[in-house]
């Protein structure tokens, strides 16, 4: 199992005082059972610090080479909170996220058929689209597409992440906000009226140029219906 864990220098000291407790993680229970079935999947996961904000937030990020990375936080959190359910949702929906990142996005852009429109709008539209379909899809590829879970994977992070910054909770160019997210996986339903609502969050007007846009990805991810 030692394979699966990868730490870059400066995150072990980071995280060092985790460190001792490293194989507790190596236990049979849920999370190494998640960790397996990814790597089965052909993933590698990399707990470290690999953005300027995300060692002490529970973030994650993926690269082509389909490595998963979780910021060392995400670590800590496993070993001390592994028996804690909603720790656990929120892990497998993070890991199903990243996943979609590497299913997906490579094609995205080429199966759509995006039309030249380069307004920041526009473009954050496009990738909070991106960014709420992965969690959706996380939740459906990890959870069972349990509504709740996905509600409580988005409130677990909310609160951890809001705590550790003491910084209002707020969309970004490419992320929705937690308050968002979680508006949304209420909704239950990856389809036209969440694309909609997304369209109304970024203040991108519906035309028919957008409904078409819509008409294409829909197309392309497919609805999902959580219950
Ligand atoms: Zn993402």
């Amino acid at each position: 199992m030692d394979n699966l864990f990868k730490l870059k220098n400066h995150a072990i000291k980071k995280s060092s005082k985790y460190m001792i407790k490293y194989n507790l993680i190596l236990e049979d229970d849920c999370i190494t059972n998640i960790i397996q079935t990814v790597v089965n999947k052909g993933y590698k996961i990399i707990f470290g610090d690999f953005l300027y904000d995300d060692g002490y937030l529970l973030n994650g990020h993926s690269s082509n080479k389909n490595i998963i990375y979780l910021s060392s936080v995400w670590y800590s959190h496993l070993l001390l909170y592994r028996h804690n359910i909603d720790t656990i949702t929120a892990f497998k929906i993070t890991i199903g996220h990243e996943i979609a990142h590497r299913k997906f996005d490579d094609s995205f852009k080429k199966t759509i058929k995006l039309p030249l429109i380069k307004s920041i709008k526009y473009l954050s539209l496009l990738s909070n689209i991106k960014e709420v379909h992965h969690d959706f899809y996380g939740c459906q590829l990890f959870c069972d597409s349990s509504k709740q879970n996905l509600i409580t994977s988005s409130k677990y992070k909310e609160k951890y992440n809001r705590k550790q910054t003491n910084k209002e909770d707020k969309s970004d160019i490419s992320h929705p906000s937690w308050e968002q997210r979680i508006k949304y996986a209420k909704y239950g339903s990856f389809d036209r009226g969440l694309l909609n609502m997304i369209a109304e969050d970024t203040k991108v007007s519906i035309t028919p140029e957008i409904e078409e846009l819509f008409d294409r990805i829909m197309a392309f991810y497919g609805e999902i219906h959580l219950q």
